[in-house]
């Protein structure tokens, strides 16, 4: 299998050694696997600032891939930070103009400026705060394209507890609209299974979103498991591959340079 979603001490909010999550993917079977660390201009945090680094990870990945590089497919991938200001769009793009990555990741990890993970719990419309959150990544993707799939497309039920269980209401349509604006585009979700550590417990995204994007024609889906930890590399798979199958996900996507490939998942 595959993980798609990894960070390391070279994101701010982790001190694990990229040699500890190979090791740990080989051990539970890993073929292939890609760090996507944080990058996040004006990321609204005191202590976390998701500037990557980039020369230093550059060098380590490249001695690491040298130790286990026959062992495990390795790849080297960004966590994008997205948010709506003029500013942060023009710098998002010229930062993925002027960095080669193997993949990138698109993630809205703010609405409006604000940090979801410190925003106040207490939001009544639950589904007006979807609304807003779906419209911020759609007016991201009009100007900036330069990635390959929307990072946890639902991340505010990873944090709102109220969010859990939501159906979808009117924020279906901003919702649709995203995923036609991505599809079309040629780009594609992820499936993260780093919710489930979380006090909400559930898979990004949940599976009434994954059913509406395949449903629309939505073919191309990354696997991640948004560890932190060597220890949470690839948890909670099965769990993933069962949401996928019951949507209708026959292949899962990995990428190389880029390029993307599709495999099997049975
Ligand atoms: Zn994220
Ligand atoms: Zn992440």
């Amino acid at each position: 299998m595959f993980d798609y979603h990894i960070h390391s001490e070279f994101s701010d909010d982790s001190t694990e050694k990229m040699s500890n999550i190979v090791e740990e993917a080989i051990k539970k079977g890993g073929k292939k696997l890609c760090f996507t660390e944080h990058m996040e201009f004006n990321y609204p945090h005191e202590e976390l600032k998701f500037e990557l680094n980039y020369d230093e990870y550059k060098k380590e990945f490249e001695r690491i891939k040298s130790i286990y590089g026959e062992r495990i497919d390795l790849y080297m991938g960004v966590e994008m930070g997205i948010q709506a200001g003029k500013r942060e769009i023009e710098e998002t793009i010229k930062y993925a103009d002027s960095h080669e990555f193997d993949f990138i990741i698109a993630s809205a990890h703010c609405l409006e400026g604000e940090d979801l993970y410190s925003m106040s719990s207490d939001t009544k419309n639950i589904d007006e705060f979807f609304i807003r959150y779906f419209y911020e990544m759609l007016n991201v993707f009009k100007h900036y394209s330069d990635y390959d799939v929307v990072g946890h497309i639902d991340l505010i039920r990873r944090y709102f507890l109220q969010a859990q269980d939501h159906k979808l209401g009117k924020s279906q349509d901003v919702l649709r609209e995203l995923l036609c604006h991505v599809i079309n585009s040629d780009k594609g979700i992820e499936i993260n299974t780093g919710g489930l550590f979380y006090k909400s417990a559930n898979i990004n995204p949940t599976l009434d979103i994954l059913k509406l994007y395949k449903e629309m024609g939505g073919e191309i889906i990354t696997i991640g498991s948004d560890a932190h930890i060597a220890e949470r590399v690839m948890s909670n798979y099965s769990k993933a591959i069962e949401a996928l199958d019951t949507a209708g996900f026959k292949y899962v996507t990995t990428y190389s340079q880029r390029k993307k490939e599709f495999h099997k998942i049975k």
